[in-house]
């Protein structure tokens, strides 16, 4: 694997794009530096009367075109690098989706299973309270990722409340529907990419998803709603699907809704009914469709030049090195990049947050006509940039975010 950092290898990406659409050095600067970021060191009381340090981090890129807007995460690799290129990620998710935001990122490194519900409210609160002074609902929204949750947003909502003197729903998104949420936000980012993936298969397969094989690596939040709503709602065959415990695989077809039931009785696929097979061999498998959505970098170097698929739908962030991403061109394997395919998740953040200004909650099926357009929407923008500027899919959709961001920067202009 390749030593360089993640936000380097976003760049690579990023400059591909700005040298294809001439941007110009000034722009170049403006759009690729973070307007701010913030390292927090606290101390918070544990249930045996010691105290311990954490340290967090809260982003935000660019807010040329409104406030930013970005997930909290908590995990022992939490690191600069990694919020920074998140929060980077987030601002042309955002544009490339038609979402008035900016990009953010925030995180504590921190193993939340290490703690309990006591020290886990106590540690959220004090985060919360100590990125307050740079947050706000016209600000910054921060919203759950990796490890963080409902109730944690609940304890974050609750944290900027108390400071203001008043209930404020706008703060944060991913709040549970009692305190504000939205309805189809938990499936959203999964709809999201089911129907980016199926828009893809168009275009680039010629033919709807129905009937097509589709392995997906993760099992989270992400890759199970996207491996149930493919296979339940498109038609899709989803041949393969994979857990932190391996890959699983069935050659007629997973019957995705029974692994839903298997992990929610049992916590991971350990012990699933289908033929066992590596994450590896999963990334192999000779299907029409792969959706990587678990973690950052597992299509590599190293491993690129032996997927088969004929398209890949990336679902988690970062999946594929740069150096994997020129493999794969080279092969003519298409592929749809994670800020446009994982749009659906924080498009629904902000539909979240629009009903909470407005007190006024929509119905499920508002909520999912209202994302299905904008991620058709979406991908046909890139597809066309993609053919105007004769280029592959993540560079297009690089080109219509940058766009975006870069106007609203010139017609702002720069203060003073
Ligand atoms: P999650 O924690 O719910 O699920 C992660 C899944 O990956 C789990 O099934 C886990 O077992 C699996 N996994 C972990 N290590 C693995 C390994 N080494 N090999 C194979 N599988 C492994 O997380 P999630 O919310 O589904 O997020 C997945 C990815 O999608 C992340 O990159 C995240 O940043 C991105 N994403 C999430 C959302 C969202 O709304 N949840 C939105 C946009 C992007």
């Amino acid at each position: 694997m390749a030593n360089k950092g993640l936000f380097e290898d976003a760049l690579t990406q990023f400059n591909r794009a700005a040298d294809l659409m001439k941007l110009d050095d000034g722009m170049r600067q403006v759009l690729s530096s973070h307007k701010r970021g913030i390292r927090v060191q606290f101390p918070v009381k544990m249930d045996d009367g010691s105290i311990r340090v954490f340290t967090g981090y809260r982003y935000q890129h660019n807010i040329a075109r409104g406030p930013a807007k970005g997930g909290v995460r908590y995990h022992p690799n939490v690191n600069e690098d990694e919020i920074k290129t998140l929060s980077f990620l987030m601002t042309w998710k955002c544009a490339v989706a038609g979402i008035p935001y900016g990009g953010a990122k925030g995180g504590v490194k921190v193993d939340p299973n290490e703690l309990s519900t006591g020290e886990l409210e106590r540690m959220s609160r004090r985060y919360f309270s100590e990125i307050s002074p740079f947050i706000g609902p016209e600000t910054d929204i921060p919203a759950p990722d990796v490890n963080t949750n409902a109730q944690i947003m609940s304890w974050f909502l609750d944290t900027y409340s108390m400071g203001e003197g008043r209930s404020t729903l706008g703060i944060v998104t991913g709040k549970p529907l009692e305190l504000g949420g939205s309805l189809g936000r938990p499936e959203a980012t999964g709809r999201g990419v089911s129907i980016i993936t199926n828009e893809a298969s168009k275009y680039f397969l010629g033919d709807e998803i129905k009937g097509k094989t589709v392995a997906v690596q993760g099992f989270g939040n992400v890759g199970s709603y996207t491996a149930l709503i493919l296979g339940e709602e498109y038609g899709a065959k989803i041949v393969a699907i994979s857990d932190i415990t391996g890959g699983y695989y069935n050659p007629d077809g997973i019957n995705v809704k029974e692994a839903f039931e298997y992990v929610t009785a049992h916590k991971s696929l350990e012990g699933f009914n289908a033929q066992k097979i590596t994450n590896e061999e999963l990334l192999e498998l000779d299907v029409d469709v792969l959706i990587p959505a678990a973690l950052e970098r597992t299509i590599r170097e190293d491993n690129a030049d032996k997927v088969k698929a004929k398209l890949i739908v990336e679902a988690a962030n970062g999946p594929t090195t740069p150096e994997a991403d020129a493999i794969l061109r080279s092969k003519g394997i298409h592929l749809v990049p994670d800020f446009l395919s994982n749009a659906g998740g924080v498009t629904v953040s902000y539909f979240e947050w629009v009903q909470g200004l407005y007190s006024y909650f929509w119905d499920l099926e508002d909520v999912r006509k209202a994302l299905d357009k904008a991620m058709k929407n979406a991908f046909k923008d890139s597809a066309t940039a993609r053919e105007e500027y004769k280029t592959d899919m993540r560079t297009a959709s690089y080109i219509v975010a940058i766009n975006k961001v870069a106007t609203a920067t010139r017609l702002r202009g720069i203060f003073p």
